[in-house]
């Protein structure tokens, strides 16, 4: 059972199952190929658990996780029309009437998402949730884009010249023909001063409400500490 070892980064051991081959009795050899199985396998090492032996925080990192649904929120959003979805899945060059494929390596596709982030510098971008801004990916390569510029991240996925053509040239398509004109944060705050800066306040009321019970929780977890002590 042939398997891939990808490099190990910082302790971790990535390992995807990609192909199986079973051999029968008979000679018939049956290959399974298992695209869509992909697993991790992490090695752990004893002081890994310094990262749980802290005290938790509520606001934590979800700073970006609030900026995230503000903008969310205010993102414009293109109404379900199958028909016009039907159309911009052939402009990726796939068939709507199959099972649709991952824009980048071309593997099964497992979800939808956007091609350009929603936040840019703490605030809304101004691409949305729209046709042209909506394509299908595979897990891997969501969870593997992060932040990179879409072109930059095909061009690692596709070695091969061609293959990055064909695909750079169907994405662009799409996302040329399908985009709706784009109204940066600073458009909107334009056109609705009022409910822009009543947002900005409701965020940042979120922000301080977490950072406030950040505190409360260090003071309970002071308080109730003596009463853990170990027998
Ligand atoms: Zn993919």
């Amino acid at each position: 059972m042939p398997l891939y070892f990808g490099p190990s980064l910082g302790g971790r051991v990535r390992k995807s199952g990609i192909f199986t081959e079973l051999l029968v009795p008979s000679g018939i050899s049956i290959a399974l190929i298992l695209e869509s199985l992909t697993w991790e396998v992490q090695s752990l090492k004893p002081d890994s658990i310094r990262q749980h032996l802290r005290p938790y925080s509520i606001v934590g990192k979800r700073q970006t996780t609030i900026n995230h649904a503000f903008a969310s929120a205010i993102a414009v959003v293109d109404e379900f029309d199958l028909a016009a979805i039907n159309r911009s899945v052939r402009e990726l060059g796939q068939n709507p009437d199959s099972d649709l494929s991952c824009v980048y390596c071309g593997k099964e596709a497992q979800t939808w998402d956007h091609v350009f982030a929603l936040v840019e510098h703490g605030q809304y971008s101004g691409f949305g949730h729209t046709l042209g801004n909506l394509v299908p990916w595979c897990k891997q390569c969501n969870s593997q884009k992060g932040n990179q510029n879409w072109e930059h991240f095909l061009r690692n996925k596709q070695q091969d010249e061609t293959s990055f053509r064909d695909r750079a040239q169907k994405l662009t398509t799409y996302i040329t023909r399908e985009m709706p004109p784009r109204l940066t944060n600073e458009d909107i705050r334009k056109l609705c001063p009022a409910e822009m800066e009543e947002m900005e306040r409701a965020k940042n009321e979120v922000i301080d409400q977490m950072e406030k019970a950040d505190t409360i929780a260090a003071l309970i977890r002071k308080k109730t500490k003596n009463h853990l002590t170990r027998t």
